[in-house]
C-alpha cells in the first residue's frame, strides 16, 4: 500500500513538473517583445465611431512604439514597461492616470505596480491622488525603498522626495468620466451602469498594463489603474497587488491583468498563470485560458490578461467581448486590436 502511494505520488510529480529541457529559464531567450493592454470589457463595434476606434488604435500604437524604442536601443524591460504605461496613463482614453474613474466620493484614487522578472523585485502604490504617473512611483518604491507597497499620503510623500512629477488632484478630472460617475451614483450600486465607458458607451474596465522581454532575456510587467467607477473610498483593486494584477518571473512569464479586481485578487490570477507555466506542462496560452476562461468566470468575475514568456510567446486572453491590446516583436510591425476577431 505504502509503495503504491509512493508510486502514485511520484507519477503525479513527474506529470506535473517540467523536464529540465522544457523549462523556459534554461532555453535561449526569444526576440525583444512588448505586449500591452488598455482594459477589457463589453467593447462592441456597433457602439464605436470610426474616429473613436482610430483614436484607440493610435494611442495603443504610440504606447507600443514608445516601449519598443527602449528595447530596441538596448534598454531594459522595466524601462520599456514604464514608457508604454506612461503613454496610456497620459491619455484620457484609458482608466489610468489622466483618464482615471471617480470613486464614491468623487475622487480619483490611483493604483499601480511593477515587477522585475529577473530577481522578483516588485513595487506598488495604492490610493494615490497627486502622482501624475503612478507607474513611476511603483518603480521608485521598488528601487529606492526597502518596501514593496506604499499607500495614500505616505506614497505621495515618498514620490515627492523622489522628485516624481506631482499634480493637483484636479489634473485627473475628466468631465466625461465625472458625468459617468454621477450617472452611476444615481443608478446606486448598479454594477452594469458603473462600467459604462463615457468614451465608447461600452461597459469596460480601462486599466492599462504592459509586459516586456528585453535583449538580456529579462521579463518585466506593470499595471496602472483608476480602479472601478464609484468604488468605495479606500478600495484597492488587483492592479497594485503583486500576484493578482501583476507578476513577472523569468522562469515562467510576466502577466498584467484587467477586470473585476476583487475576483482577480481572490484567485491570485497573475501568479496562478505563472505557476501553471512553471509547474505544469501547460503552455502559456493554456495556462492563461485555464485561469481567465475557466476559474475567473466560474467565480463570477470577468476581464482579461496579457502575458509573455522568455521565449517570446504571447497571450492576450479575455472572457469579455473585447480588450484593447497590442504587441510588437519586430520594428515597425506593431499590431493593435480591440474586438475578439
Ligand atoms: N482591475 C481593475 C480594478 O479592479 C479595474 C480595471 O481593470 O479596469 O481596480
Amino acid at each position: 500500500m505504502r509503495f503504491f502511494l509512493l508510486f502514485s505520488l511520484l507519477a503525479i510529480a513527474a506529470a506535473c513538473s517540467k523536464k529540465p529541457d522544457e523549462r523556459v529559464a534554461d532555453r535561449p531567450a526569444g526576440p525583444i517583445t512588448l505586449v500591452i493592454h488598455g482594459g477589457a470589457g463589453t467593447i462592441k463595434r456597433e457602439n464605436m465611431t470610426p474616429e473613436r476606434e482610430q483614436a484607440y488604435h493610435a494611442a495603443l500604437q504610440q504606447a507600443l512604439d514608445s516601449g519598443y524604442t527602449v528595447l530596441e536601443r538596448g534598454g531594459k524591460s522595466l524601462d520599456a514597461v514604464i514608457a508604454a504605461i506612461k503613454v496610456m496613463e497620459n491619455s484620457p482614453l484609458f482608466n489610468a492616470g489622466k483618464g482615471a474613474v471617480f470613486n464614491s466620493e468623487g475622487k480619483n484614487e490611483l493604483d499601480a505596480s511593477i515587477m522585475d522578472g529577473s530577481n522578483l523585485m516588485a513595487g506598488a502604490v495604492a490610493g494615490v491622488t497627486t502622482i501624475k504617473n503612478p507607474i513611476t512611483a511603483a518603480y521608485a518604491v521598488m528601487t529606492k525603498s526597502e518596501h514593496v507597497m506604499m499607500i495614500g499620503d505616505g506614497a505621495e510623500k515618498f514620490a515627492r522626495e523622489q522628485n516624481l512629477e506631482i499634480v493637483d488632484p484636479s489634473y485627473f478630472f475628466d468631465s466625461l468620466r465625472y458625468k459617468q460617475w454621477l450617472k452611476t451614483k444615481e443608478a446606486e450600486a448598479d454594477r452594469e451602469a458603473a462600467l459604462i465607458d463615457p468614451y465608447t458607451k461600452d461597459k469596460k474596465f480601462g486599466t492599462v498594463g504592459a509586459v516586456a522581454l528585453d535583449q538580456y532575456g529579462n521579463i518585466a510587467a506593470g499595471t496602472s489603474t483608476g480602479g472601478m467607477t464609484n468604488k468605495k473610498y479606500g478600495r484597492v483593486g488587483d492592479a497594485p497587488i503583486i500576484g493578482a494584477g501583476t507578476y513577472a518571473d523569468n522562469a515562467s512569464c510576466g502577466v498584467s491583468a484587467t477586470g473585476w479586481g476583487e475576483f482577480f485578487i481572490r484567485l491570485a490570477v497573475a501568479h496562478d498563470i505563472a505557476s501553471l507555466v512553471k509547474y505544469t506542462d501547460l503552455s502559456l496560452q493554456e495556462a492563461a485560458d485555464s485561469v481567465v476562461m475557466k476559474k475567473v468566470p466560474r467565480l463570477g468575475g470577468d476581464g482579461g490578461i496579457i502575458a509573455l514568456d522568455r521565449l517570446g510567446n504571447i497571450s492576450m486572453t479575455f472572457n469579455t467581448a473585447g480588450m484593447y491590446r497590442g504587441y510588437i516583436q519586430k520594428k515597425g510591425e506593431g499590431k493593435t486590436f480591440i474586438y475578439k476577431d
